[in-house]
């Protein structure tokens, strides 16, 4: 029941993991981590505020192990990154610095603690030690942590919740995130993060709605408020009225009735009504996620992101470490294709052992093929890993980031000089294996007849092209309403890009975030894309939404999108023209 002085308050964020849940906020608090005391001890009390530290320090240890111990196996992979965690329990410039601080200034063990991460704060933001600066937020984790237990404050323990609740957070670090018990939470609502953040990856793999980079939503909700997760719009609704409540729990009804029916026709092919066959592949960025893909009907591996072995670790993969993970996934889909995409770090993936520099602006700066090409050796280990794993099925190669004719023609190179070396050592490799370039610059989408003549491939990268076009950084919450896949300057990229692709007989497929979407599909359809490959659990979404789509009707529809000259006019006229379809899904009131 809402007294007379609630109002309903909609807050706009980043649609991390789709659905719809409905119900008590619960606020996962940093007690006790920003106000601090300071005291001075006497020498006499000196070992045992020391002792108080390190036992401080040894709990938050313990703690940390017993969620390594007890991770959900869903989950399991994506949480090594709580092992790096552990390893910085001992990092000196936390530890032992911090008992120096003690025993010089004869503080307290909770001042000098803050100093000291306050001080290693200070270094990331000057950002000149790469290590930390990859670890930064690692580091604020534990300190947390450490702290909590230090001044003695309840920590929250996300395991320990016992009715079901939606969680509300500054930020979730992956040890609560890896504590979730998927009968308790329905959903995430975090201040920070975004979609390619762990919070957003975690909340996907356990289909769990999620709205994060709201930036102010631990100052608006509070605990046990009424809250609405639309994680599909990226909208949270506090205090909803009556009548809210009404349409979104109707709404929430269709949507997991879609879903269940989904499910169960996920195997079957993605055939339009008038008989075209889409092929819908499968986004992984470690090799585990393999089975998903498979679970969720995916026909393929059509995006292999393989920098996130290179993350969370102290220095790069050797090329027999690269191979076996490969060789892994290529067996588990043989004979369904797995297209490769070569070391895509930098920009929103920084590696922190790879980066000799500061860059003012990642985005734009050495990232992609453009690191590849500048590291030959780290570039031929991996090709060498590809080629080799290519004995074993049915492997692609893609290079991302391509924005000029000189980079292919560097890449190929490098491909045939590691093609050349592993034939001179006898190993043997596919020698015809599929080459193919993300467009994802709008430079090389403007010149796709140029990159046509070089490829057998093109794989749209619209996290990226969306972001390059329309000069939006995609992992920026003020300006997320800027981002925008149905923009007419995008619908026109992509329908350059289709038109080229068909002309020149190049196969075209589409990766980003946009092919996920039900709201794009008929866009997509019209525009002569006919291969899609999404995060695995919207294959069946993908391939379910095909399944009601008739191809000639889209190609007509088109023409009339191409009139619209504003976003809004596109996203009203799919509504007015595809809003039974999407209604049907949940997806509209
Ligand atoms: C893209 O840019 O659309 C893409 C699929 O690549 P990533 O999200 O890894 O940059
Ligand atoms: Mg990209």
């Amino acid at each position: 029941m809402l007294n007379a002085n609630q109002r309903e308050i909609q807050l706009h964020g980043i649609n991390a993991s789709s659905g719809i849940c409905i119900g008590k906020a619960y606020l996962v608090g940093r007690e006790g981590v920003d106000v601090v005391d300071k005291y001075f001890i006497s020498q006499e009390h000196l070992k045992k505020e020391i002792k108080r530290f390190k036992k401080a320090v040894k709990k938050s240890k313990d703690e940390l192990l017993s969620v390594i111990e007890q991770t959900p196996k869903k989950i399991r992979p994506h949480a090594s990154i709580l092992e790096i965690q552990m390893a910085l329990f001992k990092d000196k410039r936390l530890y032992a610095k911090t008992i120096k601080t003690i025993e010089k200034e004869l503080v307290n063990a909770e001042w000098a603690f803050k100093k000291v991460v306050s001080n290693v704060k200070a270094m990331f933001n000057n950002m000149t030690d790469s290590y930390l600066q990859g670890r930064a937020a690692d580091i604020i984790h534990v300190s947390d942590s450490i702290m909590q237990n230090l001044v003695g404050a309840k920590t929250e323990s996300i395991a320990a919740i016992d009715k079901r609740v939606i969680l509300v957070a500054t930020d979730l670090s992956p040890a609560e995130t890896s504590q979730i018990q998927l009968e308790q939470v329905k959903g995430f609502v975090t201040d920070r993060g975004g979609k390619t953040s762990h919070t957003g990856i975690i909340a996907r793999t356990l289909e769990i709605p999620a709205v994060l980079g709201l930036e102010n939503a631990t100052r608006v909700i509070k605990n046990d408020d009424i809250i609405i997760v639309d994680g599909t719009a990226g909208i949270v609704i506090v205090n909803p009225t009556d009548q809210t409540l009404i349409q979104f729990e109707e709404r929430k009804d269709r949507y997991e009735a879609y879903k269940a029916g989904i499910a169960r026709d996920s195997h079957l092919p993605a055939e339009t009504t008038d008989g075209v066959f889409f092929q819908i592949m499968g986004n992984i960025e470690l090799s585990e996620e393999v089975v998903s893909v498979i679970d969720y009907g995916g026909d393929g591996i059509g995006l292999y992101r393989t920098e996130f072995q290179y993350f969370n670790r102290p220095d790069f993969p050797s090329e027999h470490e690269l191979f076996d993970k490969y060789k892994d996934v290529v067996e588990v889909m043989t004979p369904r294709p797995v297209t490769i995409r070569t070391l895509d770090i930098s920009g929103d993936k920084a590696v922190s052992y790879a980066s000799d520099s500061y860059e003012t602006n990642p985005a734009l700066g050495l990232r992609g093929i453009r690191y590849c090409l500048k590291k030959p050796d780290i570039f031929n280990t991996q090709l060498r890993a590809i080629l080799r794993a290519s004995a074993f099925g049915n492997v692609r190669v893609l290079f991302p980031m391509i924005s000029c004719l000189d980079e292919v023609h560097h890449a190929k190179r490098m491909l045939n000089e590691a093609a050349d070396s592993l034939d001179k050592e006898g190993v043997i490799f596919n020698d015809n294996i599929e080459v193919g370039i993300m467009i994802e610059v709008p430079s090389a989408a403007i010149l796709a007849d140029v990159m046509a003549k070089e490829v057998d491939f093109f794989s749209i990268g619209t996290n990226d092209l969306i972001q390059y076009t329309l000069a939006v950084d995609r992992g920026n919450a003020q300006v997320a309403h800027l981002y925008q896949p149905l923009h007419p300057a995008v619908i026109r990229m992509i329908k350059h890009i289709a038109d080229v692709a068909g002309d020149h007989d190049v196969k075209i497929s589409m990766c980003g975030e946009m092919s996920g979407d039900p709201v794009n599909m008929p866009i997509l359809l019209g525009l002569g894309i006919n291969r899609f490959s999404t995060n695995p659990q919207s294959i069946p979404t993908t391939k379910s939404i095909i399944r009601m789509l008739n191809v000639e009707d889209a190609e007509l529809f088109i023409n009339e999108v191409l009139k619209e000259t504003t976003e809004t006019g596109v996203m009203e006229l799919v509504l007015s023209t595809y809003g039974s379809i999407l209604f049907e899904i949940g997806y509209t009131e």
